[in-house]
């Protein structure tokens, strides 16, 4: 049989290996541990020898269908998830670095992620090189002086900045280091990563994957050799994706294609409409032709994503009086989800950095998060019209 489309695998992908009792849906195991009468037997799945499941901090029937769905999705050797996704990307450094690597980066990566960096890995003796996001010759020039991980985030976050994964891979590959990828914003949907050359894929699936706000974890998928030793990892230092969650983010990731393509679409038009705003300073979005990397973006990308910002005139007293204003958007830190979610940059994704360092990272003050839903899209064009002339009413008193 030939292999399955996208939606195809993302319904049936991982779920029959672990149906029972005649279920159509994968059950929620929330027992902690799993018996055994045959000694020998209990041996041979303990030792690995066996498939089967001995304690829930290892491996759990639930979280095990959501590894399966998630590694098919990115048509990966292997994949092992966790209980967020800044789990997943720890646990991937603390596995990979050690006192005297050095590991090449971004400056323009996830907040929590850009923590580590700067803060937890100096303390473990690792060096951090962090380059401007989107300058490829400074990113080759640091890789090439050599390094353990070439760790990036394409689209970023939030100005939607983009690396080109497939050059980036070759730099990387060519000095033995390992390259892993952040594919939060993009979904297995719009960018697959491992086929640009990358090790490793990781994903919040707390975001786009889950896709409804209500379940948190986080998945690694790629090489086999490099999965398993962060498997190991996990299963010691605890960091196990909850079922109940896995079974969340399983539901959610049934529709992952047609949640995808609709933020696509809304996202586009409301990065065109945008532009129609004399309050809008600046909107950032990888499908706008006027975004610096577009043409790197149209060859590795399959979507432009449902992620975009824009910057309004006035500062944070704009973002103040605009953004409470808007009927369909949740004013909330997270982001993916079916609903649109709005945030100003300066309180969910860079909060932990002072004004100046915002403004060094090309983040002004009116810069605001906009997370696209499935809504119709006329209903939320008409949303921030309605927003923004009320407050040029505001503004004109
Ligand atoms: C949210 C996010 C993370 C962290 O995921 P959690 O599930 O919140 O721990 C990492 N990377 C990106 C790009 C994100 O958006």
């Amino acid at each position: 049989m030939k292999e399955a489309k996208f939606s195809t695998k993302s319904i049936w992908a991982g779920e029959k290996e672990q149906l029972a009792f005649g279920a159509t849906q994968v059950p929620v195991v929330h027992s902690v541990s799993f018996g055994y009468d045959d000694m020998d037997e209990w041996y041979e799945v303990a030792i690995g020898n066996k498939p089967g499941h001995i304690y829930g901090r290892n491996t759990n029937p639930t979280v095990q269908a959501f590894e399966d769905k998630i590694r098919i999705l990115e048509n990966a050797e292997a994949a092992t998830s966790f209980s967020t996704g800044m789990a997943a990307i720890s646990n991937t450094l603390d596995t990979l670095l050690f006192p005297g690597d050095r590991i090449v980066s971004i400056k323009d990566t996830y907040g929590g992620t850009n923590k580590i960096f700067t803060e937890f890995l100096p303390k473990q003796q690792v060096e951090v090189v962090l380059c401007e996001t989107g300058d490829h010759a400074a990113l080759e020039e640091e890789v090439a002086k050599g390094c353990k991980v070439l760790y990036l985030e394409s689209p970023t976050n939030p100005t939607v900045k983009i690396t080109d994964i497939k050059r980036m891979a070759a730099a990387g590959k060519a000095v033995g280091a390992t390259v892993i990828v952040d594919n939060t914003f993009a979904t297995p949907v719009n960018q697959n990563p491992l086929e640009l050359g990358a090790d490793l894929v990781i994903h919040s699936a707390t975001k786009f994957l889950g896709g409804h706000a209500d379940a948190l974890g986080g998945a690694v998928c790629g090489r086999k050799d490099l999965v398993e030793a962060i498997y190991h990892y996990r299963e010691i230092n605890g960091a196990t994706l909850d079922p109940m969650a896995a079974y969340l983010l399983l539901r959610g990731m049934k529709t992952l294609k047609l949640r995808v393509e609709q933020q696509n679409k809304n996202a586009a038009a409301i990065a065109e409409h945008l532009k129609t705003f004399d309050m809008v300073e600046g909107v950032f979005y990888p499908g706008l032709e006027t975004h610096p990397n577009h043409e790197i973006a149209k060859q590795q990308m399959n979507g432009f994503g449902g992620m975009l910002s824009f910057a309004v005139k006035g500062g944070v007293a704009t973002v103040r009086d605009l953004l409470p204003r808007l009927q369909y958007a949740n004013r909330a830190a997270n982001l993916g989800c079916v609903e649109t979610v709005v945030g100003p940059s300066r309180t969910t994704s860079h909060v932990e950095c002072t004004p100046e360092e915002r403004a060094a990272m090309g983040i002004p003050e009116g810069l605001i998060r906009y997370s696209a839903g499935i809504e119709d899209i006329d209903d939320l064009k008409e949303d921030l019209s309605q927003a923004f002339q009320s407050l040029q009413t505001f503004v004109n008193k």
